[in-house]
């Protein structure tokens, strides 16, 4: 399947998301299900710096979904939501000062090269409280990937406190022609001002 990889800190970010959602006892009962090697190597060996396959993450997404979600892959979409809360904090602080989901997607496309050494973010049509994201030539689509990706776009308008949500319009891996997204949002309400004098 193309040989995708992925980093080891989204392996390990979806295994600490597993932990804290479901308990060791869920993440115990989620490696049962996996074969000898990726058991193994999920539980000991994962090591932040280094590439593994992709495969490997699907198939604890898939075991997970299956043993604790009654096979529903939206974890995956809390997942990606988990992780962008917690890692962008640490990594991009200095964009969250101010602004709008915007100046943080701008960065999507490097990110996204940091996590995956397959495919290209593109964002386009942006426009306050808008834009669209484009999720090209990755090698091995998968529904519970882009499941993940929205995730990880609700955590970028969740972080400026804006009410919104994105979309997946198209997934490669349900036979549309491109893996895309719409992320909508707008400022919350906000106290009335005060009367001018
Ligand atoms: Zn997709």
């Amino acid at each position: 399947m193309g040989g995708v990889r992925v980093k080891g800190t989204a392996l390990l970010s979806t295994k600490q998301f597993l932990v804290d959602r479901y308990g060791a006892d869920g993440m115990a009962r989620t490696l049962a299900v996996l074969s000898g090697a990726e058991r193994d190597l999920v539980e000991r060996r994962l090591q932040a710096a280094l590439w593994y396959p992709f495969e490997h993450w699907i198939h604890l997404c898939e075991a997970a979904a299956t043993v604790l979600n009654g096979g529903d892959l939206a974890l995956c979409r809390e997942m990606g939501r988990y992780g962008g809360l917690k890692d962008l904090r640490v990594a991009v602080p200095h964009l969250l000062q101010t602004g709008d989901p915007l100046q943080l997607v701008a960065f999507a496309p490097q990110l996204w090269s940091l996590y995956y050494d397959s495919g290209r973010v593109e964002i386009a049509g942006e426009r306050p409280g808008y834009f669209e994201l484009f999720v090209r030539d990755f090698g091995h689509p998968h529904e519970g990937h882009c499941l993940r990706v929205a995730g990880w776009i609700d955590a970028c308008i969740e972080l400026y406190s804006m009410r919104g949500g994105t979309e997946i319009l198209g997934c490669r891996a349900r036979g549309d022609a491109e893996c895309k997204f719409r992320a909508t949002w707008s400022a919350p309400a906000t106290a009335p001002a005060p009367a001018a004098p």
